[in-house]
């Protein structure tokens, strides 16, 4: 059994500048780096008003770089260690669907910046990362902030509490409207506004998807966070988180609301289509398990914990139908392995599962998953130990 390693941020700082030199032949002036996050309560809840309770990971993404010379020049390129194919074009031409895949991230970041009234003379970008990508985990979003970081900085703006919201916001508009993924403010707003020790729940009853946070310390003592990555990446069922958003759109239609964040249960009960009515359960349930998660957790309550994990996978399996397999037998083998709680995290369709697990029991557990999905001729799943760690920040 392997953990993937969240690396060292020293070292992975060195290691993007030298990969930055070698690219593009100058040095990088800055490295911006952001988290990946684990969500332990609260999926597809974002984008319905509800709440959220993420925690960022060690892992991180790591973005190099430095401002073209020329203030005319206007070129942006990127390139990555994680992808063969760096991309290179005039910042005024980036619009909503004019740049193929992985460069829209950290394009659209940009154009999020300029369009935020930021002057660009242009930029090459660098990036690196232990972040597992396409793992439920939110790669994309610290590719977004690792890179709005390090262009802000560049830029000469200090990271201020108002920038860090700023960089929420645009990292929402790169994905939402340059790379095309409807997704909420979950990812974006942990990556930024993380701390370590914490989880954040995020409540987005608010306009235009701006989450309040607030900071829930995790009294979770002699017990760790293990995330097993399925390696089934949620990518080849492109097309799933969007036929979701639709159907709870419908179900908020149906009972004449505005967002499922305060439909009441009885009424969703009396919604005739079964599909809609039992995604409607899943975020109106989901809404509730997070704030009693956050009671569990301050107070400790691993037996709550346990039950609110376990409601919260089934509600995901059997309602909003984005389990897999691979998911259900991470989560089962989990608690009989000796987990006090497990459920799948993230948009689903692949991804991984989160555990909570008494600190001896860590090793044991990650071999149990291993030993199952042998069995089961699953690929070898990848364990992660998710110890809360800060938000984006600037590094070396
Ligand atoms: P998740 O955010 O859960 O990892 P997404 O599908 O939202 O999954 O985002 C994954 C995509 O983000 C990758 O397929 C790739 O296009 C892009 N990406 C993320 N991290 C990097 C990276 N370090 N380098 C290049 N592309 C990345
Ligand atoms: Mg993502």
């Amino acid at each position: 059994m392997t953990y993937v390693a969240p690396g060292d941020p020293h070292e992975l700082a060195r290691s993007v500048r030298a990969g930055f030199a070698d690219h593009y032949g100058r040095e990088a002036s800055v490295v911006g780096r952001a988290p990946g996050r684990v969500n332990l309560m609260g999926e597809h809840t974002d984008y319905n008003h509800g709440l959220v309770l993420p925690v960022a990971l060690p892992h991180a993404t790591y973005a190099a770089a430095r401002l073209r010379d020329d203030p005319a020049d206007g070129l942006v390129r990127v390139a990555s260690a994680q992808q063969a194919e760096p991309w290179e074009g005039q910042l005024a031409a980036v619009g909503p669907g004019t740049v193929d895949g992985w460069a829209a991230y950290a394009a659209g970041m940009v154009w999020a910046l300029h369009e935020r009234g930021h002057e660009i003379p242009g930029v090459d970008l660098y990036v690196d990362s232990t972040v597992p990508l396409g793992a439920g985990l939110s790669s994309s979003a610290a590719l977004e902030c690792s890179v709005g970081v390090a262009v802000a900085v560049a830029l000469g703006l200090p990271l201020t509490p108002e920038l860090r919201r700023d960089l929420v916001s645009a990292g929402m508009a790169a994905e939402t409207e340059i790379v095309g993924a409807p997704t909420g403010g979950m990812d974006q707003t942990i990556a930024m506004l993380g701390e370590a020790g914490a989880a954040l729940v995020i409540d987005f009853d608010l306009p235009e998807d701006r989450g309040r946070s607030t900071q829930v310390r995790l009294g979770l003592a002699r017990h760790s966070l293990l995330v097993t990555d399925t390696r089934v990446s949620h990518a080849l069922v492109d097309g799933g988180y969007g036929q979701r958003r639709a159907d709870c759109e419908e179900a908020a239609a149906v009972l004449g609301l505005s967002s499922l964040r305060d439909a009441d249960l009885d009424a969703v009960a009396r919604i005739a289509d079964d599909r809609v009515r039992r995604r409607a359960r899943h975020v109106v349930t989901e809404i509730a398990r997070v704030r009693e998660c956050v009671d569990a957790l301050a107070a400790g309550d691993l037996d709550s914990l346990g039950r609110l994990f376990a409601d919260s996978h089934l509600s995901m399996r059997d309602d909003f139908e984005i389990s897999c397999p691979e998911l259900d037998v991470a989560v089962a083998v989990a608690v009989e392995a000796g987990a006090v709680a497990a459920r799948m995290t993230g948009g689903g369709f692949g991804g991984s599962s989160v555990a909570v697990v008494p600190d001896e029991r860590v090793d044991a557990v990650a071999r149990a998953i291993d030993a199952a999905f042998a069995l089961e001729g699953f690929t070898p799943p990848g364990h992660l130990r998710a110890e809360p760690s800060p938000g984006a920040g600037l590094e070396g």
